[in-house]
């Protein structure tokens, strides 16, 4: 094992919206930085413009096959590492499966691109002091003045909405969401018309693209999709990030107080395979909802090299996730569009829950024969969102994570199961979907609170029992947003990093 005895002062671990957010401001700060990430760059015409000379291209084609998935867990068998290069990575658990993904630029890459603020009022409010709604609204507002994220509107002309879908439905409606949505997405001038632009950074980007619907959950090769990489990684490199992709953490130890170095952080670089030793007075954790617990769980549980956090692993949640798909056949092709396409929900004396949807993506580059891929062309995916029990509880166990979680505890899957059940009974169409909820927004598990006895982490990030050592992502979300998180992690990581800013200048 390789060992360096120079002592980093902020290492952060994963580059999604949690870790690219707090390494850009605290570089931005004058904090030398080191960010680790399991992933690869991503083969883009953006990363190819800043010079990234290492990347890995999005699956697509007969890659589709091999770089889909990166690792694959089944209930009952160890994780499988299928691919360092691939995409996804799949849990499949007691009663939930989870899914994020892995890259430079962490979920930003396949995520659908609407930023909201929290669906429940008040979010921030009671769970820690001086951390309130209002505190942290300096920092949604940061968040989106960095990414440009324009508000979803009607002029930015865009095709296939549920709005246009089902203007003259009887049986089905589409209710406004309460509040602003923004779109992660470069969007062109004159709707339909995209160029290739460069932007502020000396990025070039291609406009997004929606005829073509290549911005999906599988990458945006153009660029079109404002992944994290564009917003603030390759930015904040250029002012002394170090980053390192294919780094992936294994665990970190406690060294104590005594020295400078506070933490050793346990790293496998998958460039050469070697293993390493790395010092930090400061370690930030954002390694994604499913992940932080892992890194958290096995350092304190599998090597015993991290103690305390007796909340650690409690209060995981889904954000009321529930999936299904459901051919249109009736609506022809429904590719072309943005990723997500609107709100809808059968109509009724109930007010059921709001769904939404959208088209797969990339469909002309599956490997897959061409009647199956005009079958593709009319299915739509379907999500349901919401808060729920938010009582998953995620522990280490015969050397691996597992998460138990029942959703019978929580009526809002009921609640969605009965809107979609109304949508088949109105339109005679078959919805499929899973038993058990299926996440792509795991939150919780080490969350942020007032005090040892309820939370693992104070309302400045920081591990109430390990001095120094943050965490940055969902993990620590005091509670569920109940619609999409990205914004609200991206925010509160802007937060922790604006308290470790501003007590290291305090304390100087
Ligand atoms: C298909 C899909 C669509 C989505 N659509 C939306 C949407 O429209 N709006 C929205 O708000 N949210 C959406 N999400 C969710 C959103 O992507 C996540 O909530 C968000 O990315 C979580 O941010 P994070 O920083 O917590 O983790 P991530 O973005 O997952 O980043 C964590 C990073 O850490 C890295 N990592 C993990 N373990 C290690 C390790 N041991 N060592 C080093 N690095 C590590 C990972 O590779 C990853 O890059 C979607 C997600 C998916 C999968």
């Amino acid at each position: 094992m390789d060992e360096t005895s120079a002592v980093i002062d902020v290492i952060v671990i994963g580059s999604g919206f949690g870790g690219a957010v707090a390494a850009s401001r605290l570089t931005d700060a004058g904090i030398a930085v080191t960010l680790l990430e399991r992933g690869p760059w991503r083969d883009t015409v953006a990363t190819r413009s800043a010079g990234i000379a290492r990347t890995t291209p999005f699956p697509r084609d007969l890659s589709l096959f091999t770089r889909l998935l990166r690792s694959l867990r089944l209930p009952g068998s160890p994780r499988l590492t299928l691919n360092r290069h691939g995409l996804f990575d799949i849990h499949v658990d007691r009663g939930v499966s989870i899914i994020c993904s892995s890259n430079v630029g962490g979920g930003s890459h396949v995520y659908s691109g609407l930023q909201r603020l929290p669906h429940v009022a008040n979010f921030w409010d009671g769970h820690a002091k001086d951390v309130s709604t209002a505190s942290l609204q300096q920092h949604y507002e940061a968040v989106l003045a960095d990414m440009g994220s324009p508000m979803a509107s009607p002029a930015l002309g865009l095709p296939n909405t549920t709005y246009q879908r089902y203007a003259n439905s009887n049986v089905i409606e589409t209710p406004s969401p309460e509040g602003p949505t923004w779109l992660g997405f470069l969007f062109p001038a004159e709707p339909g018309k995209p160029q290739t632009i460069i932007d502020a950074n000396g990025i070039t980007r291609n406009q997004v693209d929606v005829a073509a619907n290549d911005d999906g959950f599988l990458g945006s090769p153009g660029g079109g999709k404002t992944s994290l990489d564009i917003a603030y990684l390759i930015p904040a490199m250029r002012k002394g990030l170090k980053i390192r992709d294919l780094c992936e953490v294994q665990s970190i130890e406690a060294l104590g107080d005594q020295s400078p170095a506070r933490y050793a952080v346990h790293v496998i670089d998958h460039h050469s395979g070697a293993k390493q030793r790395l010092l930090a007075a400061n370690v930030i954790i954002a390694a994604g909802g499913l992940n932080t617990l892992r890194l958290l769980l096995r350092s304190r549980d599998g090597t015993k090299t991290l103690s305390g956090m007796p909340n650690l692993g409690r209060r995981f949640g889904c954000n009321g996730d529930f999936m299904g798909w459901w051919d249109q056949a009736e609506y022809g092709d429904i590719t072309a569009g943005l990723p997500a396409r609107g709100p809808f929900r059968a109509r009724g004396p109930e007010d059921f829950p709001v769904l939404g949807g959208g088209a797969f993506p990339a469909i002309d580059r599956y490997p897959l024969p061409h009647f199956l891929k005009q079958r593709l062309r009319r299915v739509q995916w379907i999500a349901g969102i919401g808060v729920d029990a938010m009582d998953g509880v995620a522990r280490w166990t015969g050397g691996g994570l597992r998460v138990d979680f029942n959703g019978d505890n929580s009526p809002v899957f009921a609640r969605i199961k009965a809107g979609v059940r109304a949508l088949v009974e109105l339109t005679g169409k078959r919805i499929h979907y899973t038993k058990n909820p299926i996440t792509v927004h795991p939150t919780g598990g080490a969350c942020m609170g007032d005090s040892i006895a309820t939370a693992v982490v104070d309302g400045n990030g920081e591990v109430f029992d390990h001095p120094g050592l943050y965490v940055a992502d969902a993990a620590a979300l005091p509670a569920e947003p109940g619609g999409p998180p990205s914004l609200t992690i991206a925010a509160w990581a802007s937060h922790v990093a604006a308290r470790f800013i501003a007590q290291r200048n305090a304390s100087r």
